[in-house]
C-alpha cells in the first residue's frame, strides 16, 4: 500500500520517464490479469500542486494530457505553460462561476455532478462556439465529503444532458473509499461499472469510459475496468499538502495516507 516514502520527488526528466514506465507497466499487468489489454487504459498524469518547472520536466518525459483539480491553479498553468504541447483535463468540482474559464482552456471536464454546473459550462461554450468531453462524477463510497451524484440519481441526470448540447458525455468518473481494505476499494469501483453498464445499455454513456483509480488504488481500478487512471503522486511524488485541501472533510493527514485513499 502506499506510503510517502514510496513516492519520492521527481526531479529530472529522467525521473519522470522511469515513474511514468513504471506506473504504465502495473497498469498493463493489471489489465492482463482482468484479460485485458493495457491499450485499454489511458493514463492522464495529475499535476496539482507541482510547480511550473517541474511540469515542464514531465511534459518533456512525454505527458501531452495534464490533469488538475483546481480551475484557479489549472488556468494560471496553461497560461503560463501555453508554449508547450500540453492540454488540461480539469478533474475536481466546478464552481458555476468558474465555467467560463473551464470553458476557455479545458480539453477535458472530469467531474460533472449538477445541471447547474453543466447549465453554466455550456452556456459558456456555446458562446465559444465550441464541445468539451465531459465525465459525469458519481459518489460510490456514499461518503458526505466526496462531491458526486448518488448512483441512483445517475441515469435521471444522465437523460438531462441531452439538453446541452455542447457536452459530449465520455463516461463515468468516480474516488473510491478512502481505506485500506482493498475490498471495498473494489466494490466502489464495481458499483461505478455496473451502472455504466446500465447507462450504457440505455444509449446514455456515450462511449462509456471509466474513470477510476488514482495513486493507491489504480490496479484495482484497472482489474474492475478502467478506462483511465488518474495519477498524482506515483508519477510527480508525495505532495505538500493534505488531501483536506482537495477534499473537503477529509482529515487532515490523509495525504500520505497509511490508507492509499482513494
Ligand atoms: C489528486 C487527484 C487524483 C490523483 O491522486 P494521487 O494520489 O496523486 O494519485 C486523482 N483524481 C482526483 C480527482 C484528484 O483530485
Amino acid at each position: 500500500m502506499s506510503s510517502p516514502a514510496q513516492y519520492p520527488q521527481a526531479e529530472s526528466v529522467a525521473d519522470f520517464a522511469r515513474n511514468i514506465a513504471e506506473v504504465r507497466a502495473r497498469i498493463d499487468a493489471a489489465a492482463e490479469r482482468a484479460g485485458r489489454s493495457g491499450a485499454e487504459v489511458r493514463l492522464l498524469p495529475v499535476s496539482k500542486t507541482v510547480p511550473e518547472e517541474r511540469i515542464r520536466l514531465a511534459v518533456e518525459a512525454g505527458c501531452r494530457v495534464l490533469g488538475e483539480n483546481k480551475v484557479q491553479e489549472a488556468k494560471r498553468k496553461w497560461r503560463n505553460l501555453a508554449d508547450l504541447d500540453v492540454s488540461w483535463s480539469v478533474i475536481g468540482h466546478l464552481q458555476t462561476n468558474k465555467a467560463k474559464d473551464v470553458a476557455a482552456f479545458a480539453a477535458e471536464f472530469q467531474a460533472l455532478d449538477s445541471l447547474r454546473a453543466a447549465e453554466a459550462l455550456d452556456r459558456r461554450l456555446q458562446a465559444a462556439g465550441r464541445g468539451l468531453d465531459v465525465f459525469v462524477q458519481v459518489n460510490t463510497s456514499a461518503e458526505e465529503s466526496k462531491y458526486g451524484l448518488p448512483p441512483d440519481e445517475l441515469i435521471g441526470f444522465l437523460k438531462r444532458l441531452p439538453d446541452y448540447g455542447a457536452l459530449r458525455v465520455q463516461g463515468l468518473m468516480t474516488l473510491a473509499v478512502f481505506t485500506r481494505d482493498t475490498e471495498r476499494v473494489r466494490e466502489c469501483f464495481r458499483l461505478l461499472r455496473g451502472l455504466r453498464d446500465q447507462a450504457r445499455d440505455l444509449g446514455l454513456a456515450g462511449p462509456g469510459e471509466l474513470s477510476m483509480g488514482m495513486s493507491g488504488d489504480y490496479e484495482t481500478a484497472v482489474e474492475e475496468g478502467a478506462t483511465v487512471v488518474r495519477v498524482g503522486q506515483a508519477i510527480f511524488g508525495a505532495r505538500p499538502l493534505s488531501d483536506a485541501h482537495y477534499w473537503p472533510g477529509a482529515a487532515p493527514g490523509d495525504q500520505a495516507p497509511p490508507d492509499p485513499h482513494c
